[in-house]
């Protein structure tokens, strides 16, 4: 199959075009780089355009089926990690809407199956614990997440109206928190900021007291989810996440246990609209698609200590 993946040069899309590639499918990325990264897939046999899924005239015309043909359209690009959506919030609001709209139009011309990644996000500040697809949400619509959050819900509308519309076929999975290897450095997250303060001799920094929770998967157990919702019919939406739930401060002790380096923990304020606890419930993933993470996080961290190593 040939598969367009919009951000193929971020965390996820560099890891989900690898696994792509080694099963015999062949890959076109287009991702702007605002928090990709070229040499994320510059040793990958691929195409790569560098433009931006908001521009519909590049999109029209690099993708028109007149050139091209795709089986496929995955659709990825977004910022995901808070300091970088927040630091483009009007640009992260058109990504979702108009730049999904932009890769639904794709998929209709191409009559490709679609996936959209959606986001963990889109439930707020849970009230449900753990997070099922049937939990509509706790979101504040004018908060420090809402750019991501809101974008987010809009592009699962969208990729319903287009399914309703034209009747397309849809997927939708929402991701929870994921970590592993090609995280840009400086992106962050909790899980580059730990490891990256431990190679450098830094305190690990504990926003609020720690007591929050998240659940992280290893990429390659999702890029698996990724691929399982892909190849089925399914619709969605379907959490795709690890339901092994830690807090912040028991994280610290995996970090200082996987890299063998004690380390100083500091303090500091809890950033607004913080979510108090996320978990996934898996169950749908699991009945549906056959899918759940395999990689403990002490194996998960091991791993990605070594890539942030090198
Ligand atoms: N966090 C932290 N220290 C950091 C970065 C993040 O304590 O250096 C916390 C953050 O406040 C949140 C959790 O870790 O409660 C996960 O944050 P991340 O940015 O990784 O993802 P989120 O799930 O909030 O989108």
């Amino acid at each position: 199959m040939h598969i367009l993946v919009t951000g193929g040069a971020g965390f996820i899309g560099a890891n989900l075009c690898r696994a792509l590639l080694k099963r015999g499918d062949e890959v076109t990325v287009i991702d702007n780089l605002y928090t990709g990264k070229r040499e994320n897939i510059e040793d990958l046999p691929l195409r790569f355009i560098e433009g931006d899924i908001c521009d519909r005239a590049l999109m029209q015309q690099k993708f028109s089926p007149d050139l091209v043909h795709f089986d496929g359209v995955m659709n990825l690009a977004c910022p995901a990690s808070p300091p970088a959506y927040q630091a483009q919030p009007i640009e992260t609001l058109l990504t979702g809407s108009v730049g999904t709209a932009n890769t639904l139009e794709v998929a209709r011309a191409h009559k490709a199956r679609y996936l959209i990644t959606s986001t963990s996000e889109i439930y707020g500040e849970p009230t449900v614990h753990p997070q099922t697809e049937e939990y509509r949400g706790n979101v504040n619509t004018v908060g420090p997440r809402s750019m991501y959050d809101e974008a987010k819900r809009f592009s699962e509308a969208m990729t319903t109206a287009y399914a309703e519309t034209y009747g397309i076929s849809t997927a939708i999975v929402r991701i929870f928190n994921t970590y592993g290897p090609f995280m840009q450095p400086d992106d962050g997250r909790v899980i580059t900021n730990f490891p990256n303060q431990a190679l450098y001799g830094t305190p690990l920094t504990i926003y609020g007291d720690g007591s929050q929770t998240r659940s992280f998967c290893y990429v390659d157990d999702l890029v698996g989810g990724l691929l399982a919702m892909f190849d089925s019919a399914e619709r969605g939406p379907i959490n795709l996440g690890n339901p092994q739930e830690i807090t912040i401060r028991e994280l610290t002790d995996f970090v200082q246990t996987v890299t063998g380096r004690p380390c100083q923990i500091c303090f500091k304020p809890l950033p607004g609209d913080d979510p108090t606890r996320r978990c996934p419930d898996i169950a749908k993933a699991n009945k549906l698609l056959q899918w759940q993470p395999h990689t403990p996080l002490k194996d998960g961290l091991t791993a990605t200590w070594e890539w942030f190593q090198r």
